[in-house]
């Protein structure tokens, strides 16, 4: 039959990386070897301790649904690291999702109505734009890239752009795509907005536990004013390597949790319940070695492309946080990641992709020799 698609799922686009990632599988498929710096994963395996727990979990038979918004025990571990951020947790505030996706979804789904004004900094996250648009949303835009994707110097165009018309600003620090970590006074700022106009915030926070140079991550949460009107999200997957277990949570007053807990238990019901168990253990302290060896591993790589770049005259906004830095490219960044890979056989994103058009994202979860085998290869076939 010829269906007739729903007008919103007509506003999306299928993810603009799609096109990179395709074009690294065909080529592989071909015996290629290519340096894949387009995924967002560490390449590390998950701590073996919580892949443990996991184990013991379904050997204890916690294999059938668990309450929705997620088990007791972590919701509080939940809470109780939410507080050691300076957030105001409790573990009846906190939604346990399939990954922190899911609790961005959420969030947005019960927050923004058709119309209702979303303001985003970009370069931005692919996926929150299809999750405005989904629910119905307008989007605003302040442009960091003009301030080496700073947030600070751009708080007087954020001033410009917010209004009592706002709804809901979107805050992501450390930053996907650019590894960008807000300071404390930028944060300030996007609270003296949010107050003065009365704005609920998205902080998505999923890589705060990578960062560097000695910065310490500030919870927007945890600032005054923003208790009441901040939706802290976070997940697994980027601090602990657990892209595949899909568990994230989001934190936000009982009045929001109470109706995006609706949205929760009739889309995924709940969390797996193992996998739960297993986050109970991530949060622990016995994963934080683990979890310091690969924060440790990210900030050498980041060093060691820094000044590889630097010997082919490449200067790059250097990243304080996550696994990404941008590349200025060509203004066609999409020809650029293309040829990259079809000649170079180096796979990065477009910063199309991110409203960043003349950069391409790279992901410097890959290990040093394939970083460096990356950068010979671009400098060789004049990419830089
Ligand atoms: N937020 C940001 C900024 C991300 O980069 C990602 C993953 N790429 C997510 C949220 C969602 O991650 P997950 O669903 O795996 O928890």
């Amino acid at each position: 039959m010829n269906f007739d698609f729903s007008d919103r799922v007509g506003r999306v686009e299928p993810s603009a990386t799609l096109a990179i990632s395709n074009l690294a599988s065909e080529l592989e498929a071909q015996g290629e070897d290519v340096v894949d710096l387009s995924v967002g994963a560490p390449d590390f395996p998950t701590p073996d301790n919580i892949t443990q727990a996991a184990k013991d979990a379904m050997d204890a038979g916690h294999t059938g649904y668990t309450s929705s918004n997620g088990i007791p025990e972590l919701k509080e571990a939940i809470a109780e690291k939410l507080c050691g951020n300076g957030v105001d947790a409790e573990a009846d505030e906190v939604i346990v999702t399939p990954g922190g996706k899911q609790a961005l979804y959420e969030t947005f789904q019960t927050l923004v109505g058709d119309g209702d004004e979303v303001v985003l900094l970009d370069p931005a996250w692919v996926s929150y734009e299809a999750m405005v648009k989904l629910a119905g949303g307008s989007l605003q835009r302040v442009d960091l890239a003009q301030h080496d994707f700073r947030l600070e110097p751009a708080l007087d165009e954020l001033a410009e752009t917010v209004s009592d018309e706002t709804k809901l600003l979107v805050v992501n620090s450390p930053s996907n795509p650019t590894g960008g970590v807000f300071s404390d006074a930028a944060l300030e700022g996007v609270r003296d907005l949010a107050v003065e106009h009365d704005i609920a915030v998205i902080s998505d926070e999923i890589y705060e536990r990578i960062t560097y140079d000695g910065f310490e991550h500030t919870s927007l949460g945890s600032l005054d004013g923003m208790e009441d009107r901040t939706i802290t999200i976070n997940g697994f997957s980027k601090a602990f390597s657990m892209t595949g277990w899909r568990l994230g949570y989001l934190h936000a007053p009982s009045d929001l949790i109470s109706q995006a807990g609706k949205l929760h238990s009739h889309s995924v019901s709940c969390a797996v319940n193992f996998v739960q168990h297993a986050g109970v253990e991530a949060l622990s302290e016995r994963t934080d070695d683990s979890v310091e060896e690969m924060r440790e591993a990210f900030e050498a790589r980041r060093d060691m492309l820094v000044d590889l770049l630097a010997e082919h005259d490449v200067d790059v906004a250097v990243p304080k946080g996550a696994f990404y830095m941008m590349l200025p490219v060509d203004d066609d960044d999409q020809a650029w990641c293309e040829g990259a890979i079809q000649d170079a056989k180096v796979a990065t994103v477009p910063g199309s992709a991110f409203n960043a058009p003349g950069y391409a994202r790279i992901s410097y979860a890959a290990s040093e020799e394939r970083l460096r085998e990356a950068v010979e290869r671009l400098a060789e076939h004049d990419y830089i």
